[in-house]
């Protein structure tokens, strides 16, 4: 059994309601939103985070960005705005070793984030 509680997710271990899915993408809601949309999008691939991607996994980050535009419009967010947000080690705050880019939509968000 995977030690990581994302791939667990992938591997359908541990439930999460699938918004998105493709062939090499999973997305779900985040378990603590922090917005009133508040989606984690992850390559089904275990790679920890951005500085472990290698120019092979370079087809995974459009992936991602596809999945990112199709949750737009099926969550309704795709006019009025949404932020991706993607921690990358400690001082981000990262607390999940699988990367994921936050979707949040819903309301303003300030700038300079917290
Ligand atoms: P990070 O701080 O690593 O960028 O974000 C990790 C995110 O994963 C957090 O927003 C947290 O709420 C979310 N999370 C942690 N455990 C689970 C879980 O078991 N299921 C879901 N859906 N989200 C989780
Ligand atoms: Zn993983």
């Amino acid at each position: 059994m995977s030690a990581c509680l994302f791939c667990r997710i992938v591997k359908k271990e541990i439930p999460a309601n699938a918004l998105y899915e493709d062939e090499s993408v999973i997305a779900f809601n985040d378990v603590n939103p922090q917005a009133p949309v508040h989606v984690l999008v992850i390559p089904k691939e275990h790679v920890a985070r951005v500085m472990a991607l290698s120019s092979e996994d370079l087809s995974l980050v459009s992936s991602i960005h596809r999945a990112v535009q199709e949750l737009a419009k099926k969550l309704g967010v795709r006019e009025s705005g949404f932020r991706l947000v993607v921690n990358n080690g400690p001082d981000a705050g990262q607390a999940v070793d699988h990367l994921h880019y936050h979707l949040l939509a819903g309301r303003k968000f300030g700038w300079p984030p917290g």
